[in-house]
């Protein structure tokens, strides 16, 4: 349905973690929560950069089933724990419907990965939580059938949704994925919800990932989604295109300056 304004989502009721209007949110942290103290690290330094909240996968919808799927309920708690001590809003990824109950008791937003985007009965699960949701484009996703996606969580009750580009799949293998930055303007457009960027999956190197994280904010985007992991090189998923804290700290810096600007 039409909406002049545009959608603000406001996280954990607080503007400081709000997606859409005039704030810059960042949210960041690993790709999967491998143990406390490997989190608690994560969160600690990505608030002291400025983030403004915490992700972490439980579930990991790995492509292949012998590598690491994340910690599950353990990973939850853990994810809550770090939460409470550091203060920052959390977002994870649910994979299944039937783990949404669950994970509501853990989580602030919601994640929808690309590989879920057209799971309608996972969408339609996940719209009844009462939670914001982020919605990844999938990766052969068109514009069109990422906003119907979006559709499904709306007419499901839903209407805080925050749309994510993460890079569609292209010929091109030098990067992971081809990095859509078109669809931001496009969706701005289209669209009231707000818009943020994933230049962690839509890029696969984390040297890649402050120009896109860049242009991402150049381009309109209301926030972004970065890969972050105290020791990459011991990663147990996604470690070459996750930021050390150091480049984290320093990517903020220059993103603030850069924001500013506009
Ligand atoms: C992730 O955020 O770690 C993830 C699996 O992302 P995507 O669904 O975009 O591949
Ligand atoms: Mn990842």
């Amino acid at each position: 349905e039409f909406q002049a304004d545009d959608t603000v989502v406001a996280v954990a009721n607080s503007t400081v973690s709000s997606f859409g209007g005039s704030r810059l949110s960042v949210i960041a942290g690993p790709c999967a929560i491998e143990s406390y103290e490997q989190l608690y690290e994560s969160a600690v330094g990505v608030k002291t950069a400025g983030a403004t909240m915490l992700r972490g996968g439980a579930y990991k919808p790995r492509t292949s089933p012998y590598t690491f799927q994340g910690l599950a309920k353990n990973g939850l708690e853990i994810l809550k724990a770090v939460k409470d001590a550091v203060k920052l809003p959390v977002v994870s990824e649910v994979t299944d419907p039937r783990n949404v109950d669950l994970m509501v008791q853990y989580v602030d937003v919601l994640q929808i990965g690309a590989r879920n985007m057209q799971n309608f009965i996972l969408l339609q699960e996940v719209a009844m939580a009462n939670k914001p949701v982020l919605l990844k484009r999938g990766n052969s996703a068109t514009i069109e059938e990422w906003l119907m996606a979006a559709e499904y969580l709306m007419a499901g009750g839903c209407s805080q949704v925050i749309l994510c580009e993460r890079g569609i799949r292209t010929f091109e293998n030098y990067t992971r994925n081809t990095l859509d930055l078109n669809a931001v303007p496009v969706v701005k457009h289209l669209s009231h919800l707000p818009v943020i960027v994933d230049p962690s999956h839509g890029t696969g190197s984390w040297r890649w990932v402050g120009p896109m994280a860049k242009a991402a904010i150049a381009c309109g985007a209301d926030g972004l989604i970065i890969e972050v992991h105290p020791c990459p090189e011991e990663a147990l998923s996604d470690g070459p295109q996750s930021l050390t804290l150091n480049n984290f700290t320093q990517l903020m810096d220059e993103l603030r300056i850069l924001s500013a600007a506009l």
